[in-house]
């Protein structure tokens, strides 16, 4: 085995960890394994038999230089302050490419650690399947994205409200710090920590800000700009992520904690998936407010490294916060324009694009496939783009089209690289999990090889590309 082990986080105080002995399981056995992702990292697994991957991917056998930590961190649920950690996951390392990039190599429901409160720190085989399978989709669908680089079921029960098969996902992301973790450290009122994180951070994720002269605040800056990027990302396609709690949103940028997510199919902007969301705080549209809100609460950990004086650097942060709203409308309205073939800007584009969204709501169009109708594809005609309102916005849109004064084939390129074709329909989700608890996998693999080409037309998958009706009430569940 060919890891290259570097563990820089746990060789950070014990502050920010515990050092942890993944509790060996009964009987493993690899489910999946991504064998792109393996290459994508340089490691080599092509020599190893089945059973000691098997081992590995349970934590039997801890690779050499790997040295597994819990995280400690905090967070806002639904905005109650809360200290958490890792209750379910062990980091095992940060493995190191050929080209010096940094993955941590996570465990997700390897058994109990420090931080596991009440749970059991074990994971179900549906929930872990459905992380992988939705994690890949989002990566294929580029958006930044923690991957899943294998599943293997530990061969125990696990009790929730029926006894399930327990199983374990090897995560992958370029860090789990989060901004509970900045939360956590904070809480705990001593700068000098705090100072430790804030330049292990901008080290390993910002390194363009190492010489700064305010590093909190240009780190502040930052992530503001790559978590509108992110959820700019998630309204384009319609995910909900459904539990964006503070512990939920990495420092990188990328999506991570895939629980009760979902994607939208009729366009609803107070679409909500998540059973336990009975308020709608997470919902489809209130996404962009939330990140505000929780870049609202990293801000204030970082206050005293923006200014000596206090006032002054609630003052300066609150500011930074208040670019929000104008960043984020600034780049939502580019990505609209991109989805509707739009180049250059008119002063009604936003007019238009919202005329869109009415209708669409107003007459439950499917999101996905109303871009799709646009882009000409056949198979996704539908009587309802006959209605009148819906011509007559065509017509207006069409008009719109002629400013961009190009060819047709580029607006439709362009349209193309931002419109999936296909995205993980909540119906063809839950038939590949249910085949695959009953270690049947084909339906999964399918559905799995299909998400890898989102933006690409494919034959013969009609049924991919409709949502199910029976489905109009999908719920789903944290899955812990
Ligand atoms: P999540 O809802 O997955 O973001 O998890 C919130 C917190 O609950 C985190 O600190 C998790 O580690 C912890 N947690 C979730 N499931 C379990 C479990 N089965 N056992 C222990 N801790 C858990
Ligand atoms: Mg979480």
């Amino acid at each position: 085995m060919n890891w290259n082990f570097d563990n820089s986080y746990s060789r950070l105080s014990d502050v920010f960890k515990e050092h942890i002995e993944p509790i060996a399981v009964k009987n493993p056995e690899l489910v999946l394994m991504n064998k792109d992702l393996v290459e994508e990292l340089n490691l080599d697994f092509s020599k190893i038999d089945k059973n000691v991957l098997a081992a590995l991917f349970t934590g039997n056998i801890l690779p050499e230089g790997s040295n597994a930590i819990a995280q400690a961190y905090a967070g806002h649920q639904f905005g109650h302050f809360t200290m958490l950690g890792d209750g379910r996951a062990v980091l095992i390392g940060e493995h190191l490419t050929k080209n010096n990039e940094r993955y941590d190599i996570q465990f997700k429901g390897s058994g109990k650690t420090a931080f596991s409160r009440n749970g059991d720190g074990r994971a179900a085989l549906g929930p872990m399947l459905r992380e992988y399978i939705i994690s890949e989709a989002m990566h294929h669908l580029n958006i930044p994205s923690t991957r899943s680089l294998a599943v293997a079921k530990t061969g125990e029960e696990i009790m929730r409200e029926t006894p399930l098969q327990g199983a374990i996902l090897t995560r992958v992301a370029s860090s789990h710090i989060r901004v509970g973790t900045f939360q956590y450290v904070a809480a705990r009122n001593k700068k000098d920590e705090l100072e430790i994180l804030l330049n292990y951070v901008i080290k390993r994720h910002y390194p363009k800000l190492i010489n700064s002269n305010n590093k909190a605040l240009d780190l502040l800056n930052v992530l503001i700009d790559k978590q509108i990027d992110l959820v700019v990302n998630w309204m384009r396609v319609g995910f909900i992520h459904g539990v964006m709690n503070t512990d939920n949103m990495t420092i990188s940028g990328e999506t991570i904690d895939y629980g009760p997510c979902a994607f939208m199919d009729t366009y609803d902007p107070k679409t909500v998936f998540s059973s336990i969301d009975k308020m709608g705080r997470y919902a489809y549209c209130n996404q962009p407010a939330i990140t505000k809100w929780n870049l609202s609460r990293f801000a204030e950990c970082l206050i005293p490294f923006i200014d000596q004086d206090e006032n002054k650097a609630v003052k300066s942060a609150t500011e930074i916060i208040e670019t929000f709203g104008k960043k984020y409308e600034e780049k939502w309205l580019k990505m609209m324009r991109t989805k509707l073939g739009l180049l250059g800007e008119d002063n009604k584009d936003k007019f238009l694009i919202v005329d869109l969204l009415t209708w669409m709501h107003q007459n439950k169009a499917d999101y996905t496939n109303t871009f799709c109708h646009l882009m000409n594809l056949k198979d996704y005609d539908d009587e309802l783009y006959k209605d009148d309102n819906f011509q007559k916005w065509k017509k207006n849109w069409l008009e719109r089209l002629k400013l961009n004064n190009n060819t047709q084939e580029n607006y439709t390129k362009l349209m193309r690289s931002v419109n999936p074709l296909v995205i993980p329909r909540n119906h063809k989700i839950e038939n590949a999990l249910e085949k695959a608890n009953d270690s049947n996998l084909k339906p999964f693999n399918k559905l799995l090889e299909i998400l890898k080409a989102p933006y690409e037309l494919q034959e013969n998958i009609s049924d991919y590309l409709k949502m199910d009706t029976s489905f109009k009430d999908y719920k789903t569940f944290c899955g812990t």
